[in-house]
């Protein structure tokens, strides 16, 4: 009996196999006694390939015998099982990017057989949740995903054609120019809680793809694959991030849980 476990910063996922298909579970990683719990009522002689940066926390507690997997190997391996296993291998290309967005961001390119993270940044899933609470109070995630559905943040932001207000601008205006730049707006105007959260959503998703275009040029590819919770349920922030990615001339792939990338490649490695 295997399993892939994926401790994340802020998220454990747990994969395995049954009855021909892969089953998958999520659990906060605040609550990481109860992933142990969940195993040992479950599974008799597991043996867990786990992988991600709180692995070391889990297997200081867990009961059953861990193998440790290195993180990023394991989220490549993880994509290029689950691209093939959803068909999408084709669309990806022979080399791709892969943009990781969980509490933090990392950058990774494919190719073939060989993978390297080359890069990442502060800005992720927990700048939402963050930045949600400092400008709303809000902490519950499902809140915050539904005030930011509602709202629309783009009067707070600058576009490149705001400030070429009297000429052709020399590149797109529909391009942010500054996110949160929007000063006298936001004096003129009152805006609501779902504002804010929009604008830091779409915030989010323009720098992270702003990265990953930036990386792919530079790879000379034309795919980026992104993965990670922040996507899961959250067609607004897929929405920015895919519009955002072609307007830059590039081709933005969402896996069907892509989130369970990590874990996936944990347990897959043999
Ligand atoms: P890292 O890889 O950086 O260590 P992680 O693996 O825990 O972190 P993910 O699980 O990929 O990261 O994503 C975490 C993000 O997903 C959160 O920051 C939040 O924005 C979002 N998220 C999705 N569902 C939830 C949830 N139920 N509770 C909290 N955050 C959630
Ligand atoms: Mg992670």
């Amino acid at each position: 009996e295997y399993l892939g476990v994926d401790v994340g910063g802020t998220l454990s996922k747990i994969v395995y196999r049954l009855e021909g298909e892969w089953r998958y579970k999520k659990v906060p990683t605040t609550r990481l006694e109860d992933v142990d719990q969940w195993i040992q009522g479950r599974f008799h002689n597991p043996v867990i390939h786990i992988t991600g940066g709180k692995a070391g926390l889990f297997t200081q507690k867990s009961v059953f015998p861990v193998k440790k997997i290195n993180e990023f190997e394991a989220t490549c391996e993880g994509v290029r099982h689950l691209l093939e296993e959803n068909g999408q291998y084709g669309e990806a290309g022979s080399r791709f990017m892969v943009t990781n967005v969980g509490t933090g961001t990392s950058i990774h390119v494919v190719e073939g057989d060989s993978y390297e993270r080359i890069g990442g940044s502060g800005m992720g899933g927990g700048t939402l949740l963050g930045l949600s609470y400092l400008l709303t109070g809000e902490d519950n995630y499902d809140t915050i995903l539904t005030l930011g559905k509602q709202g629309n943040g783009a009067s707070l932001n600058v576009t490149v054609r705001d400030i070429y207000s009297h000429e052709n601008p020399p590149i797109s205006g529909d391009l942010t120019a500054s996110n949160f730049g929007n000063v006298s707006n936001m004096k003129e105007q009152s805006f609501s809680q779902e504002d804010y959260i929009a604008a830091v959503v779409r915030m989010i998703g323009e720098t992270i793809t702003t990265m990953s275009v930036q990386a792919a040029e530079r790879l000379k590819t034309d795919t980026v694959v992104y993965i990670g919770s922040t996507f899961s349920q959250h067609d607004t922030l897929r929405d920015i991030v895919q519009g955002y990615t072609e307007l830059r001339g590039k081709k933005a792939l969402f896996l069907d849980h892509g989130e369970y990338s990590g874990a996936i490649g944990a347990f897959l490695n043999k």
